[in-house]
């Protein structure tokens, strides 16, 4: 007989602790009610997969985090991660900002204990709501010893992803949350089957590391459409260490923005380009002279994502170089 997997469990709010008044109040209903403990009892079949324990850290929806609240919730799942009696931990958190807390943990936590966030696009008082079996399955993949090693993972809707890829793609439906590249796996029946691995560095190979982080240097996104004037963009350029600029298709800047981020590089602000449609590469030195003007390049991450990685570059160095090196690594 194979002993169980100790998992602590850290509720932190959103439509997975939700409430609707009736059964068909799939959209309508109150976020962050369902106590962590409330949620557990009532799926009794989890005590099969894992020894657990819960706590409260948060209790509030995921459009509510700023970087204060990835800090603490970083810090307190690191504190549990270096105990003994614990294997892995699982997060439930409100979806919309999922791919947000995962990357940040995917890319700060030393351990190769599975660390899995987890949502639910329904509260549990609806109908064929996603809540029980998206967190069954979770505690699964945190319980299972094949998903060691992998970075922080996001569970939904029966797939595993990893969190350097996944983004929620849909307001509304039970199949919102997409990899670019597919997920990493499956669960059936609380057993995670693996089928590919995350290729970039993360977790214990980053040099970044949640125990040491106190503060985050500011870092914005503006989005590019066409009617952009140049003084909002150095507005917001005038406060920020580092600027994501979400440019049109493969991180195209219109001419009369190329001024304002021009200046913001020479004053040492750090502009990566990248592209709001979210997806594929934005290439160095192509659409634009990157280097002659002091920008960098998000490679294939999300403006979301990318943000994260600058902010958290940023944190241990400020030279363009090695700021572009990180968006080839991670
Ligand atoms: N607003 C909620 C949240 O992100 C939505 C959800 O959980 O699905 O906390």
């Amino acid at each position: 007989m194979t002993t169980k997997a100790s998992i602590v469990v850290i509720g932190t709010g959103g439509t997975i602790a939700g409430q609707g008044k009736t059964t068909v109040n799939t959209s309508t209903y109150l976020c962050s009610v369902l106590g962590i403990g409330e949620l557990l009892e009532s799926i009794p079949q989890v005590s099969a997969l894992a020894n657990l324990q819960a706590e409260q850290l948060l209790q509030t929806g995921s459009e509510n985090f700023d970087n204060g609240h990835l800090l603490a919730i970083g810090k307190r799942i690191a504190e549990l991660l270096a105990r003994n009696d614990v294997d892995g931990v699982v997060v439930t958190h409100g979806t919309d900002t999922i791919e947000e807390t995962s990357y940040f943990l995917h890319l700060t936590l030393k351990s190769a204990k599975p660390v899995v966030v987890v949502g639910s696009m329904r509260p549990p008082s609806a109908m064929s709501s996603d809540a029980a079996l998206n967190l069954y399955d979770a505690l699964a993949v945190a319980a299972h010893p094949s998903s060691r090693g992998l970075g922080a993972l996001v569970v939904a809707n029966s797939e595993i992803h990893t969190a350097r890829d996944v983004v929620k793609s849909n307001s509304f439906k039970l199949d919102a949350f997409r990899s670019p590249y597919g997920a990493l796996g499956i669960v059936i029946e609380g057993t995670p089957r693996y089928y590919r691995r995350p290729a970039r560095a993360h977790t214990l190979d980053t040099p970044w590391s949640i125990d040491t982080l106190r503060t985050l240097p500011k870092v914005d996104i503006v989005y590019a459409y066409g009617a952009l004037e140049s003084s909002a963009v150095a507005a917001i350029a005038k406060n920020a260490r580092g600027l994501v600029f979400a440019g049109t298709g493969n991180g195209n800047v219109a001419g009369h923005l190329i001024g304002p981020l021009r200046d913001a590089a020479r004053r040492g602000v750090r502009v990566v380009r990248a592209s709001r449609t979210g997806n594929g590469v934005v290439l160095h030195n192509a659409a634009q002279p990157d280097d002659e003007y002091g920008w960098l390049t998000v490679d294939d991450q999300a403006p979301l994502k990318a943000r994260l990685l600058l902010t958290l570059a940023l944190t241990q160095t400020d030279d363009t170089n090695a700021l572009q090196a990180v968006f080839e690594r991670y």
